[in-house]
């Protein structure tokens, strides 16, 4: 590691202990290196000088050249200011300060010529500035370092009021620059460079907080964009190309008798065109001889489970058992339940393990898991935390992926040893390809992106609760029509019981407003026996109740055809997510179905965008990219679990996906060329990534 960016930053000239310790606490820079890193997130202009009579509007940043005329004391405290007159050669203009009053005054000289920089706004129709930064012209063009793009660096209220100030952190930058520019050690191979036409990390870091023109910060921040994704891309496809070294795939060859008469006998309905492609997809991977490890990305309701079901008959086809993960003992055991229906008249043996699973049925589950004579098992996530052996288990499925957290699917490789099954992971919610390509960069990646036919849009409203007596009219007439109907409420650990209380106080008066025996209710929380959960969830899917009041419980994966009305109550306590795998519950019919959002009269500016978006799409991505936008990707829902293992300090996943793309593309065509980074040309890249790896979190675990 490089000695001199590695100095401590208090020993910068004009940082000293005090300064060091607040960029510590409040940036988290310690080191020469941390605060080049830094980067400015704004450039202002600076390279054009505006006259005064060109002044339009509101304007952002602008620069004039002229004289203070007139320097004027204007009120009495503590609502005193001080007025200037501001003149070019084109017309006047005011500035205005209400703080530091006294020091300007006395500092500000008439008649010299001033170069001053700030915002005009238009007040009584007249343009003033307030605050402007001021220097003396002749000095303006001493400074050291020039202004043209103009760098400012994010900074805290704290900093702020230590005068740790963006300029002044532009200043530190400087001081910084002169001591190691030229001396910052390439980071990218030398041949790299030249092919991709990039500055050299030196150039492109001054650039960054010093540009040239226009053109150089372009370049900069191309470059040091792109290497920050190509390190994360290049770490994780390298990552995949020694597990395919290590780790052989059974290959499974055949299309046998449990596949084909399946797909002539027991498939209700045509596939969709997607559908079709996945599997094809799927089968290459299954007879290539390397591990399968796909990620399935579909909308809700897109078809997923036949997919899963359809690539488990090839591994038993092959002679293999296969087992399907779900998140919830609910969706388990309703996976259990489409399974032993679909596969009845077929010779395969499918049983459900789950965390309330009886000793007595575990104990012969084991064995005849061990023995081979069970072909499927389904369950939880107990699964892979129980100690159940198989006799050749070929293939894993893991259902609605969000909830599963990275180590619990790194923990399924450690119980393989030499060949692995393959892995197929299904995502609850679909998540914008960026983060795809990040978070399961070694993934391959299908996608359905097509809903089975004869599917109608499923119609979203939004009423304020002050207009619930109309929608329960509504309700009572969808009942009529023979529909069913979820009415859900939101349940946040953080305040269980209160939440509990608007389950139970919604429970009662929605039985008031539909009473016995004419309406038969149902209600469903976590807090449950799972018996107790499996008998409402039971009575519901056979329609002997028609109102299934519930929790979030039944937010992923639960498909009962017959429900054609999602009522969510205090919507604005829903991520958008969360919204869409609830709505996804209803419109798996034939029938028109809806989703009506609750709300009060107070929303804050994001619920409101969150309610726009429900109403306004369906689509599945879009609502995923929204929600991305909303809460940055660290923290959409599922990446917190999983945890976004890096910190992009310059990159942004929501807009700079053509770089990403293109250093994805080009940490292929480098592996291509030398899989495991082996030649000395490459030597560098394996460095830089094992200080990258340092830094994240936990790269083993990404995979
Ligand atoms: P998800 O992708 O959300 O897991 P499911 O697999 O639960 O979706 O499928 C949703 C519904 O669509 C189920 O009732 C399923 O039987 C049905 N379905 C799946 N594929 C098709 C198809 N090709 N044509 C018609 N219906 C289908
Ligand atoms: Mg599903």
């Amino acid at each position: 590691m490089d000695s001199l960016l590695q100095t401590d930053i208090k020993f910068l000239p004009g940082v000293g202990p005090r300064r060091g310790e607040m960029l510590l606490n409040e940036l988290g820079v310690s080191t020469f290196e941390d605060l080049l890193r830094h980067y400015p997130y704004k450039y202002t202009d600076r390279t054009k000088f505006y006259s005064i009579s060109e002044i339009q509007a509101e304007e952002s940043f602008i620069q004039i050249r002229g004289k203070v005329v007139t320097l004027e004391m204007v009120g009495k405290r503590p609502k005193q200011r001080l007025t200037a007159r501001f003149e070019d050669s084109s017309g006047s203009i005011e500035l205005i300060w209400f703080q530091g009053i006294k020091w300007i005054q006395q500092s500000v000289k008439l008649g010299v010529e001033y170069v001053i920089f700030g915002k005009p706004a238009l007040y009584n129709g007249k343009y003033s500035i307030m605050h402007p930064e001021m220097e003396e012209s002749s000095k303006a063009e001493q400074v050291a370092y020039p202004y043209t793009y103009q760098a400012a660096y994010p900074t805290t209220e704290k900093m702020k009021s230590n005068f740790l100030t963006s300029r002044v952190i532009h200043k530190l930058e400087y001081q910084l620059l002169q001591k190691v520019y030229g001396k910052i050690p390439e980071t990218l191979p030398a041949g790299l460079l030249n092919t991709l036409k990039f500055p050299g990390i030196n150039e492109a870091i001054l650039n960054v907080h010093f540009p040239k023109d226009q053109d150089s910060l372009k370049r900069a921040r191309y470059r040091l964009k792109f290497e920050e994704f190509f390190m994360i891309q290049l770490g994780l496809l390298r990552q995949k190309n020694w597990k395919n070294r290590k780790i052989k795939g059974f290959v499974f060859p055949r299309i046998g008798n449990l596949f084909n008469r399946f797909y002539a006998e027991n498939l209700p309905f045509e596939m969709t065109g997607a559908q079709k492609r996945v599997m094809r997809e799927i089968r290459k991977d299954l007879g290539s001889g390397l591990q399968m490890n796909r990620l399935l990305q579909g909308d809700v309701g897109s078809g997923k489970t036949l997919v899963a079901m359809l690539s488990m008959l090839i591994a038993l086809d092959n002679g293999f058992q296969a087992c399907l993960m779900a998140p919830t003992e609910i969706l388990a055991q309703q996976h259990y339940q489409t399974f032993s229906r679909m596969l009845a008249n077929l010779p395969i043996q499918v049983k459900l393990l789950t965390g309330s699973s009886k000793n007595s049925h575990r104990e012969t589950l084991h064995e005849e898991l061990r023995e081979g004579e069970l072909d499927i098992l389904i369950g939880t996530h107990a699964l892979i935390e129980d100690t159940v052996q198989f006799k050749n288990l070929g293939l894993v499925v893991i259902d609605e992926q969000h909830r599963f957290g990275v180590a619990q699917r790194a923990r399924l490789w450690e119980k393989a040893d030499g060949i692995l099954p393959h892995i197929l992971v299904m995502t609850a919610t679909p998540i914008p390809r960026t983060l795809a390509m990040t978070l399961y960069g070694d993934l391959d990646i299908s996608v359905i992106d097509e809903l089975p036919p004869g599917r109608k849009p499923i119609r979203t409203v939004h009423y304020y609760d002050s207009k619930r007596l109309v929608v329960y009219e509504f309700l009572r007439k969808q009942v009529a029509l023979g529909r069913q109907i979820y009415i859900v409420y939101p349940l946040i650990q953080e305040s269980e019981k209160l939440d509990f209380k608007n389950l139970y106080d919604g429970y009662e008066s929605i039985t008031r407003a539909f009473p016995a025996p004419e309406y038969a209710v149902s209600v469903l929380h976590g807090q449950m026996k799972p018996e107790e959960k499996a008998k409402a969830m039971d009575y519901f899917v056979k329609g002997i109740t028609k109102i299934m009041v519930a929790t979030t419980v039944i937010e992923v994966g639960v498909d009962v055809p017959n429900a054609s009305v999602m009522m969510i109550e205090s919507v604005e306590r829903f991520g958008l997510s969360q919204l869409h795998q609830l709505r996804g519950r209803v419109g798996r019919g034939a029938d028109q179905s809806f989703c009506i959002l609750m709300s009060g009269f107070k929303l804050s500016k994001e619920a409101k965008i969150r309610i726009e978006t429900m109403t306004r799409t369906n689509d599945g991505f879009e609502i995923a990219e929204v929600d991305m936008k909303l809460r940055g990707p660290g923290d959409l829902e599922g990446t917190q679990q999983s945890g976004v293992p890096f910190n992009l300090s310059i990159a942004n996943l929501l807009t700079d996906t053509k770089i990403l793309e293109h250093a994805r593309r080009v940490a292929q065509e480098v592996l291509e060329q030398d899989p495991l980074l082996e030649s000395e040309e490459n030597k560098i890249l394996v460095q830089q990534l094992a200080i990258k790896k340092r830094e994240i979190k936990d790269w083993s675990r990404i995979s």
